[in-house]
């Protein structure tokens, strides 16, 4: 069972959200209209995704005593329809901490009435944000209003951490807002808070979060962005992007690469499914593959898919919260 500190949760919805773009800049043709923005995008997700990692690389080695959780990438329904995400949670016997990160670099400055942060370069405003510590406050009071209706009295506490050391001109006095290298320190500094929770009790709580999950699936890709998929093609591809020619039933090879490869099965199904559709039928399968059906079958049963309808209409799907199962 997962739990015990170091023991962050796997790689969550955001990993995924990436890994999917990827596919997607990968297939997609060079004169695609929507090439540009998607580019632009990707580039903000992966610098999101560096600086959360960052973030638990410095929780994972900041002493946590045993009796804490961290987890990574939480998303709960707060009423229906209204999700939070939070990027890093802390569960300790004496307080919960929300950890959110930002990768803002230059120099900024925090603004009120209303709440904002802008970055400054020459003495101008070249960008005016929302307050990430007002965003930040939000979150924790829905993470209040979430764990009260369950039952959960427990303060709440963390920080907007600036993963990019950016130079902040001033903070304003009690704003929850850190640089990464104040992330250790401040952890330390909160764990001298008396508990009132008991070990189980952390471990309750931590699976009541884990078991309410309720992460934003955008899949498939393509019908999200109203994509042709007949525009594509979706046989197997090198890690160049360069599409592989099949030269035996169980072996590919990459031109540009000169490579050889014997398994192009996951990375070509996994894009599949997150960029076209969450089932595949055996039949487009073996065109994908130009296989065997017998070769067909015997893959997709081996993979953490649920099987479905019988015989010649034999499809496969996929579960789309289940996406770490995927990763040998
Ligand atoms: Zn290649």
């Amino acid at each position: 069972m997962r739990g015990t500190v170091g023991e962050i949760t796997k790689k969550g919805a955001t990993y995924w959200n990436v890994f999917a773009h990827e596919r997607l800049l990968e297939v997609l043709p060079d004169w695609e209209i929507k090439r540009n923005e998607l580019e632009h995008q990707q580039k903000n997700r992966k610098a999101g995704l560096a600086g959360e990692e960052r973030v638990l690389e410095v929780l994972r080695s900041s002493g946590l005593p045993n009796d804490c959780v961290v987890l990574s990438d939480t998303t709960l329904e707060i009423i229906p329809g209204v999700t939070i995400q939070l990027d890093a949670l802390v569960l300790t016997p004496a307080v919960i901490l929300i950890f959110e990160t930002k990768q803002i670099a230059g120099r900024l400055r925090f603004v009120q009435n209303p709440a904002q942060l802008e970055k400054v370069e020459d003495g101008k405003i070249i960008l005016s944000m929302d307050c990430p510590a007002a965003q930040f406050e939000d979150q924790r009071a829905s993470l209040e209003t979430w764990l009260r209706m369950r039952g959960f009295s427990v303060p709440i506490g963390g920080s907007v951490v600036f993963t990019t050391n950016p130079i902040i001109e001033t903070i304003p006095k009690g704003l929850p807002v850190i640089k990464l290298r104040e992330l250790r320190g401040f952890i330390a500094k909160s764990l001298q808070f008396i508990p009132v929770m008991s070990l189980q009790e952390v471990e309750i709580l931590a699976n009541t979060i884990r078991s309410s999950l309720s992460p934003y699936i955008p899949y498939p890709l393509f019908r999200k962005y109203g994509i042709d998929p007949e525009r594509v093609d979706w046989g197997p591809r090198c890690d160049c992007g360069y599409l592989l020619d099949k030269i035996s039933e169980m072996t590919w090879s990459c031109r540009p690469c000169g490579l050889r490869i014997k398994d192009p099965y996951i990375k070509t199904l996994m894009t599949w499914f997150l960029l076209r559709s969450n089932t595949i039928t055996v039949k487009q399968f073996c065109i994908i593959f130009q296989c065997s059906r017998r070769t067909g079958v015997r893959v997709l049963n081996r993979l953490p898919l649920t099987r479905k309808g019988n015989a010649r209409s034999t499809y496969y799907e996929i579960d789309y919260r289940q996406l770490d199962l995927f990763e040998r």
